[in-house]
């Protein structure tokens, strides 16, 4: 993911032509003046990195100790992992034995709190000791100071399940500050990532957020707790949610920036090998996998749909309107993929309300 020459070349023109007064070419100035993607920084030599932010181990409320949970990622290709036991920091010093170059322990723990029936559940990612779960008298004061502790240890916070006990509605999200990830897709049976009834799904909040100028970003995650006895729908069992990282390596501060940074994509399927950003056009490409097929939609402000691919290579160009694009790429088994959303030069990033 980067920014193509070409929008850089366009934007010092315009500053030129600003700066100097200079009439300017009729041409040149419209296009110096279209929408545009903003681009991104990603790290030069950055390779797509798998892993997952958050489960579960005999060390809170998982059925399976640390060491074993870390083997079953290993042994299933994950390059990295968070060990996220509720109020309890799991060292991956104490694991050492099991990491080496192709797989990474990222120091984690779910900050866990409540607010009178609602439970208050963030990830930090990238710790050093345990971060103490606060109260608050509001639900929003709950969330944000649980975010704020994680921020103050330099680490990174993902808000978890929003919608497990119909805790954390839309508002409450869109209020909150110095927070840049949610969780779109949980794995635990109960977390009602899909919403229903009054209440609204991940994705659904995801864009009410992002077209009120809140840049977040949604991740995949297992949130497992069962490792052991039989895998079924009702369970809480590993594989069924991650992120591939952008990043240059797997080193704690390398994967939680680029999370942090939106330098990756949320897969429940799907593979990517290619995000592109160009001045005015966004690009993918998927890695077929068997004989699955795909189906890949851009999505705007509002949450409209802006484009429907159904190509390896789905690409999708900027008329003009949209303040942010996102891509959702669904494979023929039902199994989404969320590209990050990339905005333009006319999203306007808003402070809280
Ligand atoms: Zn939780
Ligand atoms: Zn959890």
């Amino acid at each position: 993911m980067r920014l193509a020459p070409i929008a850089l070349g366009l934007l010092m023109a315009a500053l030129l032509a600003a700066r100097t007064g200079t009439g300017v070419h009729a041409g040149a100035a419209s296009s110096a003046q279209a929408t545009r993607f903003l681009g991104d920084s990603t790290p030069p030599g950055a390779a797509w990195l798998k892993g997952n932010t958050h489960t579960h181990t005999t060390n809170s409320d998982g059925d399976t100790p640390p060491a074993d949970v870390a083997r079953w990622y290993k042994a299933h290709g994950y390059r990295w992992l968070v060990l996220s036991d509720h109020n309890v920091f799991t060292d991956p010093a104490t694991l050492a034995q099991l990491v080496d170059s192709t797989f990474a322990l990222i120091p984690g723990e779910e900050v866990t709190t409540s607010f009178k029936k609602a439970a208050v559940h963030v990830n930090a990612l990238d710790i050093t000791r345990v971060i103490a779960a606060p109260k608050d008298s509001t639900l929003l004061g709950t969330v944000q100071k649980t975010v704020d502790a994680i921020r103050a240890e330099r680490a990174v916070p993902h808000v978890n399940h929003p919608n497990f006990l119909w805790s954390i509605d839309t508002t409450t999200l869109l209020k909150l500050e110095r927070d840049r990830l949610l969780e779109i897709f949980n794995g635990h049976p109960t977390v009602h990532n899909a919403g229903g009834g009054d209440w609204p799904g991940m994705e659904e909040a995801w864009d009410v957020l992002l077209t009120r100028g809140k840049r977040m970003y949604g991740i995949a995650v297992d949130d497992a707790h069962h490792f052991q006895g039989e895998f079924a729908v009702n369970r809480a069992n590993p594989g069924r949610g991650w992120v591939v990282v952008h990043a240059p390596s797997v080193s704690p501060r390398a994967v939680a920036s680029a999370l942090d940074a939106g330098q990756f994509y949320a897969s429940t399927g799907p593979v990517l090998d290619d995000i592109r950003v160009e001045s005015r056009t966004l690009s993918l490409r998927i890695v077929p996998q068997g004989d699955f097929k795909y189906t890949t939609t851009f999505i705007g402000t509002g949450g409209r749909v802006l484009k429907t691919d159904r190509t390896l290579t789905p690409s999708y160009t900027l008329s003009g309107t949209e303040t942010y694009v996102r891509v959702k790429v669904v494979d023929s088994g039902n199994r989404p993929a969320w590209v990050q959303p990339q905005f333009t030069t006319r999203f306007v990033e808003q402070r809280p309300r």
